[in-house]
């Protein structure tokens, strides 16, 4: 017997002793670590930054010991560079590792595959971080996570700030040693997305239209998405038999979509759009879908990213089209001040095939001021509506199935506002403890916003002279602004670049008038942004040639969003030579918001914004909202605005323009002006122009090409009746958009406009 213990010792301690653990301080030491593995062996990485670091983790671990990556002490090593990783191989567990300050020159910073025949299994991801590693050409694509193999697990992680195209987190189905691949992706920290301004911006995908038929098996469990803006799919499901549990979406501008693949389980969700402007919920396509226990607050989003969304599919669909809704349940789901339920979306000639087979059951919805509530775009017979609550009466189309009930709202322990019919409380089944900022991710990273707010930094005082706006934009820093105290020339003999959150403005009483001596006053470089607050611009001393601007963004990609805003701002003689524009945007780059407002352009040689670079046709654009306000165009030889977006992809919302209390006054008649037009819209999804004066303009021209546009023209004060022109794909005619009555002739007496406030 003794001598029987003594053998499992020896056994044991030779087993012990051939774990290693190698702390690696160079790419050197690693590779050489890393040449054989066995199982229970771990290769530390040493504190520091890894820079241009290509890592593979190759072996056969097993499930009591499987081989680790991790490092010294977490949040103080880094990879940084061209820094990637790839596992292939059986229990392989990657712990800890920070990646920031660069992008991968692969597709995949993480991949869970060597190449297309050595993958990785039965393997573990956690306590990881990628935060802002995004390829400085914003459309180049790459993924940050890509699962491949079976059974892996990717919990416990932080991703954040991709900026340039391609899926946050990806699992590939495209070998069949991937599919019914069992994964877990749970407790993640999904951090802030900005929109892409195309599609290519999901931040979770599941398989793909081609392997859309193959069981993923794929669960995706805890996870917290926070403001996921990418794209409208926050979620692309793309494959069979995926199961969505007790997440939570906070303020995401998009919806969970099944967009491909049966038998998908969205259960015990929590959408939270908190009011912001097109936050969604859950799409429903596809056969044997199950939506039950979910919860919604605030969702505004509409037509495809609405609260709740069952589409219509085509007969026969391809694969890469949408397929016909059927035996779908929806069940026990709760929506609180989330205003469109989409039945029979996207019905069209192509998109024909209603929902079949399918049951809405015990669903509450509750809105403190009654709308609409329900679309129905198509024959909802193939849907049994039962027992279902809302607290007003529907539409006669719809009330089938609903009960008018009083309702009261209560919040929960979670916070969560819940409806409350008599005594009972109305409440999905959720997990008790919801995914939250602090329980997902890894608490060594924090979670703080990382975009800068304007005016959150310090005040720096700048008199006149030449140069000392200059000094003072080189100097600032993040979120500071800039007070121009003199009322008297700011004079620029230097370019200066814009390249974080800045604010130039007038010292009350004081104002200032900015001169510019190259071919632009400001360039908004990757990562700046700009408010400009009661100046005047002279173009008089912008060089004698062709093509200068006031504002211009970067001529290189800029994988960050920008905003511009211009409030009370003069600007004249913009007419030293022809093309003088006052915006001038480049390819590859992306406002969230141009915001103009009392403000005043006069002589002006070129436009005051051409936002059409985006030329490809493909769903991109250079803006999403662009709003003018209470502004003034006078002699303008080129357009107003040109705003572009081809292609009919319908990934995204924008762009969103907004133009109100303004008056047009001599525009366009330059023999430059390409457009020739005052105003010329092209693929623009939402489109409202009110309250305006249009005197001796050329046309205000749209092009309405995708889905279905919204367009609201009213209150216009026009000098011929046909001075709008619209055209599509779809026959619109003005008469659909718009009546007579919307629009006044010119010196008519009781002009419908409100003059500049
Ligand atoms: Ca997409």
């Amino acid at each position: 017997m003794k001598q029987y213990t003594l053998l499992i010792f020896t056994f044991f301690s030779c087993l012990m002793l051939a774990q290693k653990s190698t702390l690696v301080h160079t790419i050197e030491e690693y590779n050489k670590a890393a040449s054989s593995l066995t199982p229970g062996d771990e290769i530390i990485l040493a504190n520091g930054v890894w820079l241009d670091a290509e890592l593979l983790l190759e072996g056969i671990g097993s499930a009591d010991a499987p081989i680790k990556l991790s490092v010294e002490e977490k949040g103080k090593v880094s990879l940084e560079g061209q820094s990637y990783l790839r596992l292939a191989g059986e229990y392989l567990h990657v712990e800890g590792l920070v990646f920031r300050n660069g992008y991968t020159p692969t597709n995949e910073v993480i991949s869970f595959r060597k190449n297309s025949k050595q993958l990785a299994n039965n393997s573990r991801l956690t306590e990881c971080v990628i935060d802002n590693y995004s390829n400085p050409e914003r459309h180049e694509q790459d993924s940050w996570v890509a699962l491949y193999g079976k059974n892996n697990r990717v919990d416990h992680n932080h991703f954040e700030g991709k900026g340039n195209r391609g899926v946050t987190l990806i699992v590939r189905l495209n070998a069949k040693e991937s599919i019914q691949n069992n994964h877990v992706i749970e407790a993640n920290y999904f951090g802030p997305r900005q929109n892409l301004g195309s599609n290519g911006g999901e931040t979770l995908r599941i398989g793909t239209s081609h392997y859309s038929m193959e069981k993923s098996n794929t669960l995706v469990r805890g996870n917290y998405f926070d403001r996921c803006d990418g794209e409208h799919e926050i979620i692309s499901n793309k494959s069979d038999q995926n199961t969505y549990k007790d997440n939570v979406f906070f303020e995401c501008i998009g919806t969970l979509t099944m967009r491909h693949g049966d038998e998908t389980i969205v259960e015990g969700n929590v959408f939270l759009g908190n009011k912001k402007r097109n936050t969604g919920g859950i799409r429903v396509i596809n056969g044997q879908q199950t939506v039950k226990n979910n919860y919604g607050y605030g969702l505004t989003g509409y037509r495809f990213r609405g609260a709740l969304v069952v589409m219509n599919g085509v007969p026969n669909s391809p694969l890469n089209r949408y397929f016909q809704v059927e035996d779908a349940v929806i069940e026990n789901n709760v929506f609180v001040e989330s205003e469109h339920i989409q039945l029979c979306a996207g019905s069209d000639a192509e998109r024909s095939a209603t929902p079949i087979n399918s049951t809405f059951t015990n669903n509450t919805f509750y809105l403190s001021e009654p709308s609409k509530l329900i679309t129905v775009y198509d024959d909802i017979s193939g849907i049994a509506f039962e027992n279902n609550n809302v607290n007003f009466p529907l539409a006669k189309e719809v009330s089938n199935g609903f009960s008018v009930k009083k309702m009261t709202l209560i919040q929960d322990e979670n916070g969560l506002l819940m409806p409350k019919i008599g005594r009972k409380i109305i409440r999905p089944n959720l997990p008790e403890n919801l995914p939250s900022k602090d329980n997902t991710g890894t608490t060594r990273y924090s979670k703080a916003d990382k975009r800068i707010a304007f005016d959150s930094g310090k005040l720096h005082k700048v008199s006149a002279g030449m140069n000392t706006l200059f000094d003072a934009i080189k100097a600032s820093a993040p979120g500071d602004i800039i007070e121009l105290t003199d009322t008297a020339d700011y004079t620029l003999t230097k370019l200066p670049l814009v390249k974080h959150p800045l604010t130039i403005k007038a010292a009350e009483n004081a104002k200032p008038t900015i001169f510019w001596e190259k071919k632009a006053a400001f360039d908004i470089v990757n990562g700046g942004e700009l408010v400009l607050k009661g100046l005047s611009f002279d173009g008089e001393y912008a060089p004698d040639g062709s093509g200068n601007a006031v504002v211009r963004t970067s001529k290189y990609s800029m994988n960050k969003n920008y905003s511009l805003v211009i409030e009370d701002c003069h600007f004249d003689n913009l007419d030293v030579n022809h093309s003088f524009d006052v915006i001038k945007v480049y390819k590859n780059t992306f406002a969230d918001k141009i915001h103009i407002s009392n403000s005043s352009f006069n002589n002006i040689t070129g436009h005051v914004m051409a936002l059409d670079k985006e030329t490809d046709d493909v769903g991109i654009y250079n803006v999403e909202f662009l709003t003018l306000h209470n502004n003034s165009f006078t002699n303008i030889q080129g357009a107003v605005l040109s705003l572009h977006r081809g292609g009919k992809d319908e990934s995204t919302f924008g762009p969103f323009l907004d133009v109100d209390h303004c008056t047009f006054k001599n525009i366009g008649y330059g023999s430059r002006n390409k457009y020739d037009a005052a105003i010329q819209l092209y693929g623009v999804q939402d489109i409202q122009i009110k309250n305006s004066i249009f005197e001796h303009t050329k046309d205000i021209k749209m092009h309405l090409v995708v889905g279905e546009p919204i367009v609201n023209v009213s209150h216009l004060a026009l000098e011929r009746k046909d001075q709008i022109k619209v055209t599509g794909d779809q026959a619109y005619t003005i008469g659909d958009l718009f009546t007579s009555s919307d629009v006044v002739k010119l010196g008519t007496d009781n002009l419908p406009l409100g003059t500049k406030k």
